[in-house]
């Protein structure tokens, strides 16, 4: 039975507060998990070892190993470092810039800010301008009045009336979780994995929420977008548990400079435009085969972290093969999908409405924010304006081919009517057909995290997996840091038992 317990006021009230600041983002982080070496090297052997992945588990996994004084490579299919973290530049005119993954960091997340102050980068507040909230639910354009609560468009009970979206959540959500959910460690306790076996619409609905409240959050708060697919336990920890610690912040001038920072100060090469195929080992060693314009490159080490997403690992050929239960946990682990589709505008036109540019709608184009998140630009300033769709909606839109990026405009004209009037012409990015991510980021199911999360992280002899999807803080840049770190320590440790 899930032992529950009231979360603090004071981390109630930090959380909502940031969950209103933050919508669209995703946090989570608050230990650092085992020691870090101290920069300068140890008296163990030098290794080698090859990283599989230039993004955030990759670069701190190298930089880890590095500080040990390991040789290290690193073997990326792209052109640049960062994966999932990916600032757009070049489409925009001037400074402008969006960001196509990861948005928000947040002051609990241990090893990102470590690594922000190691490398001297300038944290951004979230940029918040002084405008009235806007919606788009049931047919109806809300732009909230905070003297006077909107009519909700849904047949919520007397009581959930009242409360609004933030006491709803606070009722049937925060009131619930667990003591703990910020502590990584506890996530096998028995109170954890109880939430592992439920969506955050069933726990709303067994604390007494009407299925409409449920749909109210579904539809107006970042945290809802996989309410009824994603398991209640990845929420807890990385969404509610962690988050609460502080303002959401952004890298300033864009998230891409903190896996490029990283990139810059390893010793070791990354070896770019290089896909990886097929890891072999044996007593001796191990092999990294990639394909390289029309070549097979083959790299040899003693150990080897992976720190390619589940759905691209699947296609990798590993001998000898790796154990039944990671390969079912590999193919088992679910992903969420997402399409986010870019307009460049001349101007923030809805600073003469007084309304904000970022709304939560229950359209097909889900949620509309406004870029750079650093900046409230204003009626004179340039700016970008995104379509957000997570998970299921993404297949509908990505179906439209074509006509996509119209169908988006016409979507977010009932949300801002005089928006073919300032937009330029769009463009929309697809994570689940970048072949290096077949997806946005793991959101386990229900029961999947109790089932696949200790064989995901799990080495196979010398090949070390990491990534977001290798940790409870999953769809996070901690999450995937931390894994970075974990893979280095035990390579560190297994090193050092084979002292030279
Ligand atoms: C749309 C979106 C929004 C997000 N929002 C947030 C947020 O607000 N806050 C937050 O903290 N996190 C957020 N995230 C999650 C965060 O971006 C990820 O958790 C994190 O960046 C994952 O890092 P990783 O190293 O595990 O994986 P990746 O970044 O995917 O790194 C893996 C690397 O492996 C490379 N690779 C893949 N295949 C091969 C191959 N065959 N050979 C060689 N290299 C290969 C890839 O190119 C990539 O560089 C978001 C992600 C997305 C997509």
């Amino acid at each position: 039975m899930v032992e529950r317990r009231i979360v603090s006021e004071r981390a109630r009230r930090r959380f909502l507060k940031q969950a209103t600041i933050a919508a669209g983002l995703v946090a989570g982080g608050l230990l650092l998990p085992g020691a870090l070496s101290a920069r300068g090297g140890t008296n163990n052997r030098q290794g080698r070892i090859v990283v599989i992945g230039a993004g955030m588990a990759g670069l701190a996994a190298a930089r880890e190993l590095e500080a040990a004084g390991h040789r290290v490579d690193i073997v990326e299919a792209r052109d640049r470092p960062g994966g999932r973290v990916h600032t757009l530049r070049d489409p925009f005119s001037g400074d402008l810039h969006a960001e196509a993954g990861a948005v928000g960091l947040s002051p609990s997340y241990t090893v990102a800010n470590r690594y922000i102050d190691e490398l001297g980068l300038e944290r951004a507040d979230w940029a918040t301008p002084d405008l009235r909230p806007l919606y788009y639910l049931g047919g109806e354009r809300i732009v909230l009045d905070p003297s006077a609560p909107p009519d909700w468009p849904y047949e919520l009970t007397e009581d959930e009336r009242k409360l609004g979206p933030q006491g709803i959540v606070e009722r049937y959500i925060l009131e619930h979780l667990p003591e703990g959910i910020g502590d990584e460690a506890r996530w096998q306790d028995d109170d954890m994995l109880a939430l592992d076996q439920m969506t955050m619409a069933e726990f709303m609905r067994a604390n007494g929420a009407s299925p409409d409240a449920v749909a109210l959050i579904g539809a107006t708060q970042w945290f809802g977008a996989f309410i009824d697919s994603g398991s209640m336990l990845a929420s807890a920890m990385s969404s509610f548990g962690l988050f609460g610690a502080g303002a959401p912040f952004l890298i300033a001038g864009g998230n891409d400079r903190l896996p490029r920072a990283l990139a810059e100060q390893m010793q070791g090469t990354i070896h770019y435009q290089h896909q990886v195929t097929a890891i072999e080992q044996d007593d001796s060693g191990a092999k990294v085969h990639a394909r390289h314009n029309e070549d097979t490159v083959t790299f040899e080490c003693d150990h080897v972290v992976c720190t390619a997403p589940a759905p691209v690992v699947r296609g990798f050929d590993f001998s000898p093969p790796l154990p039944r239960a990671q390969r079912a946990a590999i193919e088992g682990i679910d992903y969420a999908d997402t399409v986010r589709t870019y307009f460049e505008l001349e101007r923030g036109f809805w600073f003469d409405e007084g309304v904000s540019g970022t709304a939560m709608t229950d359209l097909p184009i889900e949620e509309l924010a406004t870029q750079p998140y650093s900046r409230a630009g204003g009626p004179d300033t340039p700016a970008v304006l995104e379509s957000h769709v997570r998970g299921r909606g993404s297949q509908a839109l990505i179906d439209r081919e074509d006509g996509l990026v119209d169908y988006v405009l016409d979507q977010i004209e009932k949300v801002h009517p005089d928006i073919r009037d300032h937009a330029s012409e769009g463009f929309h990015l697809h994570w689940g057909s970048d072949p290096h991510a077949l997806g946005a980021y793991s959101v386990p199911a229900p029961g999947q995290i109790s089932r696949h999360l200790p064989a995901l992280g799990q080495a196979h002899a010398r090949v070390h997996f990491a990534g977001e999807h290798t940790s409870i803080l999953s769809a996070t840049i901690e999450g995937a840091l931390r894994s970075g770190v974990r893979a280095a320590s035990e390579i560190i440790e297994a090193l050092s038992r084979t002292k030279a």
